[in-house]
C-alpha cells in the first residue's frame, strides 16, 4: 500500500546566525539582519516522509505558508526529493498567530487529503510548537507529538516511538494522522545534484511576477500592465511545460473563512515585547544539597515567584 505524505515547512529567520541587529528598537524583530532558513525540525519532517514514500511508494508534497520568497524552501524540499511544493500566500493572511495559521494550513493540507501529514516539532521563530497540535484538531485526525523515531506503518496503522521528556512510549494509531517530529528523529538526506540540475528554476507565478516587474521597472513607456501580465503568464505556461511551476495557492484556492484568517482570526495580542537580560549580580547559584534546596525554594517563596 502507497501513501500521500504532506510536510508543512515554514521558512524561518536564522537565530543562530545573526548578520546585524537582530531585535529592531521597537522590540521587533529585524528580519532583514537575520537569514531565511529551512525551520531546522521541518527538515527532519521532510526526511521521514522520504523514508515513508522509500519503503512503501506514494508521494511527499510541501506546503509552505508566506511571501514569494518561502518558495525557497520548497526549491530545497525538490532538491531533497519532494514531489511536489506549494506556496500558500495571500496578503489577507499577514498577521496571523497561531490559530490562523494552523487554520489556514489546516485549509490547504485538506486540500490534498493526505494518509499522513508531518510537521516539526516547533519553528525557532515563533517557538510556540502550537501549529501541529492545533491542525490535527482542525483535520479531526489522531495526533502524535515529538516524535524521536517513526517504527513504520502496517497497512492503516502507524507506530512511533515519542519523546515524553523523561523517557520515551511507543504509540500506533490508524491513519490518517498527524505527526510532529523531532530533531533527534533521523538524519536530513543532502540535496541531489542531479534535482538540483533539474529544479533550479522551479519558481511560483509570484516569484515570475515579482521578476517581470523588477525586468520592466523604468521601462514603463513600451511595456503596459497588460504586456507585463502576458508576459508573466507566457512564462508560467513554459515552466508549466517543464513541471517546474510551483503551486500558489491564495486562502480563496483553498475555501478558507476569511474570518478565521489574518487579523480577524487571530485572538492573541502582542501588548509589550521585552528583551531580558540578565546580568552577573541577578544570578545565584544553589548547591545540589537538601540545605541548598530548602533555600532555593525558600527564597523564591518570599519572593513570590512560587507559592
Ligand atoms: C499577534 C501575532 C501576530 C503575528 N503576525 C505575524 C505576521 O504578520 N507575519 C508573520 O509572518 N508571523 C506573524 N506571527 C507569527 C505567526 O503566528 C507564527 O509564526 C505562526 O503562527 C507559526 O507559529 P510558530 O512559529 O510558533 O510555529 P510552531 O507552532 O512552533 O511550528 C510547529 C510546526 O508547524 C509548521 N508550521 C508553522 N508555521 C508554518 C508555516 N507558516 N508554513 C508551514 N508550516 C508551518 C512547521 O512544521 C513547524 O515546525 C504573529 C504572531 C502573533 C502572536
Amino acid at each position: 500500500m502507497s501513501y500521500h505524505c504532506v510536510v508543512c515547512a515554514k521558512q524561518v529567520p536564522d537565530t543562530k546566525n545573526v548578520t546585524g541587529e537582530a531585535m529592531k528598537e521597537d522590540g521587533t524583530v529585524n528580519r532583514s539582519a537575520l537569514p531565511a532558513i529551512f525551520n531546522p525540525e521541518d527538515l527532519h519532517a521532510l526526511e521521514t516522509a522520504l523514508q515513508i514514500r522509500d519503503a512503501h511508494g506514494g508521494s511527499v508534497t510541501v506546503i509552505t505558508m508566506g511571501p514569494p520568497t518561502a518558495c525557497e524552501i520548497l526549491r530545497e524540499s525538490l532538491y531533497r526529493g519532494a514531489d511536489r511544493g506549494v506556496l500558500v500566500t495571500d496578503r489577507r493572511a499577514a498577521a496571523s498567530d497561531t490559530l490562523a495559521t494552523s487554520y489556514i494550513l489546516a485549509c490547504a493540507v485538506r486540500k490534498c487529503a493526505p494518509d499522513i501529514v508531518l510537521c516539526g516539532r516547533q519553528a525557532i521563530d515563533g517557538d510556540t510548537a502550537q501549529v501541529g497540535p492545533q491542525m490535527a484538531e482542525k483535520l479531526d485526525v489522531p495526533l502524535i507529538t515529538y516524535v524521536e523515531q517513526w517504527l513504520g506503518i502496517d497497512d492503516k496503522t502507524a507506530r512511533a516511538r515519542r519523546n515524553v521528556g523523561n523517557g520515551w512510549e511507543v504509540v500506533s494509531c490508524t491513519l490518517p494522522v498527524l505527526v510532529t517530529v523531532n530533531e533527534s528523529a533521523n538524519t536530513p538526506r543532502p540535496r541531489s545534484a542531479k534535482r538540483m540540475m533539474k529544479y533550479k528554476k522551479a519558481r511560483s507565478r509570484g516569484e515570475v511576477e515579482a521578476l517581470a516587474k523588477g525586468l520592466l521597472e523604468g521601462d514603463f513607456d513600451n511595456y503596459t500592465a497588460e504586456l507585463q501580465a502576458a508576459e508573466v503568464e507566457k512564462y508560467c505556461t513554459a515552466l508549466s511545460e517543464k513541471g517546474l511551476l510551483l503551486e500558489q495557492w491564495t486562502l480563496d484556492d483553498i475555501d478558507a473563512d476569511l474570518s478565521w484568517c489574518g487579523m480577524s482570526g487571530s485572538p492573541t495580542k502582542v501588548h509589550r515585547i521585552q528583551s531580558v537580560v540578565l546580568s552577573g549580580g541577578q544570578y545565584r547559584q544553589f548547591p545540589a544539597t537538601q540545605d541548598g534546596v530548602s533555600e532555593l525554594v525558600g527564597e523564591l517563596v518570599s519572593e513570590h515567584t512560587i507559592g
